[in-house]
């Protein structure tokens, strides 16, 4: 049985790349697909605010509105033999963790990616498959907007974009899975977690806020113009406590360019 939460919002649309963009058009669909076994813990996240709305779960979809990017969940318990056997296993070469035994989570991505297998082959599709360590690639920006980007093949970009994110837990999942599946090592910072679950948040949300349609405004996003992480809002002068803090007079000047120079330097 698969988990409740593995469906996705099935479009119907035939999609057709507009070609060379370096990012996902809005008429190819971006799909991420997440191998957790806590699905619970990252899809109300995933499903809030703007990236609840891109994917038309969060707000009012306008009739006509359609989906930026879709979001599937595939628990590897779902794919064991039967309920007795278990997902985790006593590490070989010992060790205090439990091991999360490799073939429930090569089931749980065949299960993400069969129906796209002739796709696959006809290179109307792209796949890439992200394994969560903390000893992997430092993810950052760069990453994030490459893997929002398509590959082209004899000049034809991919109807559809695959990213399946594995999300360890306990001692990490059996390293044969990722070798079987040739994936990317990921790390989202020098520590450790207790699972990949909040690094696959991590990499959602920043991967889709490169895809044209997410932001309302592709200004919007960080590397398209001069943020500051200091940021202010009304009132002008906050009362807090017997004291007046004030929003800095460049901000109030509308000398545009000063303005610019001001957030450069908190940026
Ligand atoms: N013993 C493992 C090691 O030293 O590599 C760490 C396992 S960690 C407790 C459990 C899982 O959390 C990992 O398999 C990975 O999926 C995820 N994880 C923890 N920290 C992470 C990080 N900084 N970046 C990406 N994934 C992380």
């Amino acid at each position: 049985m698969i988990h409740p939460g593995t469906k996705s919002l099935q479009s119907k649309r035939k999609t057709r790349s507009k070609g060379s963009g370096a990012l996902v058009p809005d008429s190819a669909l971006l799909r991420f697909h997440i191998i957790t076994l806590f699905p619970e813990s990252i899809e109300p996240y995933l499903s809030a605010s703007i990236l609840g709305r891109a994917q038309l779960k969060a707000g009012k979809p306008k009739k006509g509105d359609k989906p930026k990017f879709k979001i599937s969940y595939y628990n590897p318990r779902d794919y064991v033999k039967d309920w007795k056997e278990r997902v985790d296993r006593r590490p070989y070469g010992g060790g205090p963790g439990m091991v999360l035994a490799p073939e429930p989570y090569l089931k749980a991505v065949q299960a993400a990616l069969k129906s796209k297998m002739s796709d696959l082959r006809s290179r109307s599709s792209e796949v890439e498959v992200i394994f969560f360590s903390p000893g992997g690639k430092q993810f950052d920006q760069a990453m994030a907007k490459q893997l929002a980007g398509k590959q082209k093949s004899r000049g034809v970009a991919s109807k559809e974009k695959h990213i399946v994110l594995i999300c360890g837990h306990y001692e990490g999942v059996d390293a044969r899975v990722a070798k079987i599946l040739k994936a990317k090592h990921i790390s989202i910072g020098p520590y450790v977690l207790t699972g990949g679950e909040l690094p696959a948040a991590i990499v959602v949300d920043t991967v889709a806020r490169y895809i044209p349609g997410v932001l309302g405004k592709e200004e919007s996003r960080e590397d398209e113009r001069v943020a500051s992480s200091e940021v202010y809002t009304r009132p002008e002068i906050l009362k807090w406590k017997g004291k007046s803090h004030r929003v800095p007079k460049v901000l109030l000047s509308g000398n545009h360019a000063k303005i610019d120079e001001w957030k450069k330097k908190r940026s």
